[in-house]
């Protein structure tokens, strides 16, 4: 994994590490050291690495990148305990994750690109556009970083940040490879989620790698031109090709999807569009999952009422369809994604209840 020209060393699997250390006429043994201080003992720099000479550590100094994130801001709900950590890249950029404790364990949200190009119309992460990808080390270093932190094991990982997993597809698949790897932290592919918002042939391609882990779809809506109206990336892919990529993906990994469907007033909230959606995927092996659209600044749409909701779900369940409404977390820090790093970088702007637990 290159960046620029010196290599990332977090970003590298144990048998890319073997074959560094064989270049450098190193023992092989010393691999398997470097891969478990940064990827089980969590270390955030060569120092800790005890058991490693320190004319090794020097020559991966000079040779590679040895990725960490600085904390910049740590929010935390006082709602529900849900944390939202600003972190900064060695570039300066910002990005952020979010900690969630549930009763079956903590999940951690991360995030895949600075910025993102897909243009939904009401997500803040992309208003600024893109900015770049990240590399599979600053994805694990979300989850990393947290767990030194907190102190706490991370259970499930949804990676349903910022940014378009799909277009960052070959560090995301490097992410997973890491992550999963049981001579790592050894998170369950089970226990892995990616969102999309619909790339068809990535999804395709996601699907022949036949993993364990979750697919779920951002629909948002159920014809075509309603979801164009909501999300460029439908002007590309019609619903149709989504919902072949959708069949695909459970026929190769026999991986159920989740359908994640934000409720916006008078938008897609109807009862016409509660059974168009039942049509759309009745006879799936599906989920569909509810979100309350979280409104931003800078658009007007509105969150649906809660009777709506409601009447969403009933709807669907009578429909015979699996569903979730999905529980707003963290309403009280700037929960929508994207909302923090914006926030962050407008100065003049004061975020409201901020509960600040770390400053930079
Ligand atoms: N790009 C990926 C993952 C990041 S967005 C995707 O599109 O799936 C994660 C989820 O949050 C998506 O379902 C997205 O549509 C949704 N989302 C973004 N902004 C939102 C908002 N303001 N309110 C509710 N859901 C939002």
């Amino acid at each position: 994994m290159e960046t620029g020209y010196r290599k990332d060393l977090k970003s590298l699997t144990l048998a890319q590490l073997q074959e560094e250390m064989e270049a450098l006429g190193e023992k092989p043994f010393r691999a398997r050291q470097l891969y478990e201080w940064m990827h089980v003992k969590l270390a955030e720099g060569y120092e800790e690495m005890t058991n490693i000479p320190h004319k090794l550590t020097e020559r991966c100094r000079e040779r590679y990148d040895y990725t960490t994130l600085k904390t910049v801001r740590v929010q935390e709900s006082g709602l529900d305990g849900t944390r939202k950590y600003l972190f900064q890249l060695r570039d300066g950029n910002l990005i952020e994750s979010v900690w969630m404790r549930y009763k079956h364990g903590n999940s951690v949200c991360i995030s895949s690109q600075v910025g993102c190009r897909m243009g939904c119309r009401f997500c803040a992460s992309t208003l600024d556009g893109l900015e770049r990808n990240l590399l599979p080390s600053e994805m694990l270093e979300q989850i990393y970083a947290i767990t030194r932190q907190t102190g706490e094991r991370v259970s499930n990982v949804v990676v349903m940040g910022t940014g378009e997993p799909m277009d960052n597809f070959d560090h995301l698949l490097q992410f997973i490879t890491l992550l999963t790897d049981e001579n790592g932290l050894h998170i369950s592919q089970r226990n892995l989620t990616v969102s999309t918002c619909g790339i068809v042939p990535r999804m395709r391609q996601l699907a022949d790698r036949h993993l364990q882990i979750t697919l779920a779809l951002s629909l948002h809506a159920v014809t075509d031109e309603k979801r164009k109206a909501l999300m460029p990336v439908a002007d590309s892919y019609s619903l149709e090709e989504l919902m072949e990529a959708c069949s695909y993906y459970f026929g190769q990994t026999g991986r159920r999807i989740t359908f994640e469907y934000s409720l916006v007033k008078d938008v897609n909230d109807t009862d016409e569009d509660a059974v168009q959606l039942i049509s759309l995927i009745r006879g799936q092996n599906c989920h569909v999952n509810l979100i309350p659209v979280n409104p931003i600044r800078e658009r007007e749409y509105v969150q649906s009422r809660r009777q709506a909701v409601e009447a969403f779900r009933n709807k669907l369940e009578k429909g015979g369809i699996n569903v979730t409404v999905r529980r707003e977390m963290g309403r009280d820090i700037d929960g929508a994604c994207g909302q923090l790093r914006r926030r962050y970088s407008e100065v003049t702007v004061q975020p409201r209840t901020l509960h600040l637990l770390q400053s930079p």
